[in-house]
């Protein structure tokens, strides 16, 4: 890979010169390989009437339409256009688009050099999103595209603050062919952590994962809120000897300060003082998560971006107009990098309040660019996580980190349904909870009706009080490859 800058150095550069990388890259990235080996965005400049070498830096992107999910989705069900958005140079289209000693090098260096253009643009390794109700995209990656997963795993511990060779770390994501699993699997084996992968509920569960974390003592944890959450509760049960562990990185959802506070409670009680726990900005179009580095409880440091790897554009999501720094507005983004399935303007569906940063972070001092912690859905992209319930449009992901911040609740389901299970009714919204020993139910469900309507703007029609028994039955905890907290009985 032509990497010039290495990560320590990158993080130390002004935003002068990560802006001047970043522009550099981009012209380079659209003429030698999105504009040549992209049959979609070919067909999105041509139909724009942008060329290719018009492009000169990221101010050049408002020149271009945004990509979509559902660009995406169109693609897939096409047999004809399925890998349009993949990168697949021919002899052609080399020709065309690279420089002179670029073509030498491959026309004189032999089976060689062509086995190092099939090692960089063939796809070998496949993730898919998992959205809850589209189907789901597969975003392919390359041996290349494995490098950069690769060094994107060790950047991660790093802005984690893993610096210990004797870290050990208990990976709790589930096995799937998603992401945050193997983005922390290839961490692992870039940096020659000790790793454990467990799989999650479905594959090892929990019981036998804290069997094998008492004899192997991890300093870190990482896994997704919910399951993580489960883990620490069953460890505190039993009570496990946990108590080397001193950071827990939490991936795919927003993290609440109520969470992080009633995990370290139950971290305390194995036995592990003065834990961190951070979150992780990922996503799938992205083949990369970004992080948190260390701090409070309370407090957000933002999402530590690789401004080598990718552009981040902020936009307000009625205009699409580009907002300028600490503006906040939905993220779009543009690989600057990486082959396989390459994108352009990708509209995340996210909003960063308060947008992206470019001052030194206060907490560790790199100078590369933040995402600030506190995201959102924006109304404007069809975001999988907004719903109509009683004939109001919300946020489901903010109906759960509401919950999950909640320290009276153990766990929560939310059940949509139809009044009576009959059509023509009205949207019911049924709260299932568990709640932690000592708490009162009706106490619970006055606190609750009256701060979730604030908070969310709808309140449960009515709750159902559980045992934690029970709510990890109908959540699916050790038997789901994802627990099931919402469940949408409405009929489509
Ligand atoms: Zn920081």
């Amino acid at each position: 890979m032509n990497r010039t800058i290495p990560w320590p150095a990158l993080c130390r550069s002004t935003a002068h010169e990560m802006r001047a990388l970043q522009d550099a890259q981009l012209a380079k990235r659209v003429r030698q390989e999105l504009y040549p080996f992209s049959n979609h965005y070919r067909r999105v400049f041509d139909e724009a009437g942008v060329r290719p070498e018009d492009v000169r830096g990221v101010a050049d992107l408002a020149r271009l339409p945004f990509t979509t999910k559902q660009d995406l989705l169109a693609v897939q069900s096409d047999p004809e256009r399925r890998l349009d958005f993949v990168l697949r140079p021919s002899p052609e289209s080399i020709r065309a688009a690279w420089p002179l000693g670029k073509k030498l090098g491959l026309l004189f260096g032999g089976a060689p050099a062509r086995e190092k253009l099939r090692r960089a643009y063939t796809p070998n390794f496949v993730t898919f999103t998992t959205g809850r109700s589209s189907d789901p995209v597969a975003f392919y990656y390359t041996p290349h595209d494995l490098e950069l997963l690769s060094l994107v795993g060790a950047r991660m511990l790093d802005v984690h603050g893993i610096t210990d060779t004797a870290a050990r770390i208990l990976n709790l994501f589930p096995y799937a062919p998603h992401l945050a699993f193997w983005q922390t699997v290839f961490a692992g084996f870039e940096t020659g952590r000790f790793m454990l992968s467990t799989g999650g509920g479905k594959v090892m569960g929990s019981a036998a994962s804290i069997k094998v974390a008492e004899r192997i003592q991890p300093t870190v944890i990482i896994g997704v809120p919910g399951f993580v959450y489960h883990v620490l509760r069953e460890a505190r049960e039993r009570p496990a000897n946990l108590s080397k562990v001193k950071l827990v990185i939490l991936g795919a959802e927003k993290v609440t300060p109520g969470l992080k506070e009633k995990m370290a409670e139950s971290l305390g009680a194995c036995g592990a003082k003065d834990v961190t726990i951070s979150g992780t900005y990922g996503f799938t179009e992205a083949r990369m998560a970004m992080s948190e580095c260390p701090a409070s409880h309370a407090e957000s440091p933002g999402y530590h971006l690789y401004p080598d790897l990718g552009v981040f554009e902020v936009i307000e999501p009625e205009s699409g107009k580009v907002l300028g720094p600490g503006e906040t507005g939905e993220l779009v983004y543009t690989p600057l990098e990486g082959h396989g399935t390459a994108l352009l303007r990708y509209r995340t569906g996210d909003v960063a309040v308060g947008g992206i940063r470019w001052d030194p972070c206060p907490y560790c001092k790199r100078n590369v660019p933040r995402i600030g912690s506190e995201l959102k859905r924006s109304s404007e992209q069809k975001a999988m996580s907004l719903t109509k319930i009683k004939g109001t449009l919300v946020d489901l992901s903010a109906i759960g980190a509401f919950l999950s911040n909640l320290h009276e609740v153990e766990e929560w389901q939310v059940v949509l349904k139809k009044k009576n299970d009959d059509p023509y009714e009205l949207d019911e919204f049924v709260l299932r909870v568990a709640l932690r020993v000592g708490i009162e139910s009706a106490y619970f469900e006055s606190k609750i009706k009256k701060e979730m309507a604030e908070a969310v703007e709808v309140a449960p029609s009515r709750i159902e009080f559980k045992t934690t028994k029970e709510m990890l039955e109908v959540l699916g905890m050790e038997t789901e490859m994802k627990e099931k907290r919402f469940l949408d009985l409405r009929p489509k």
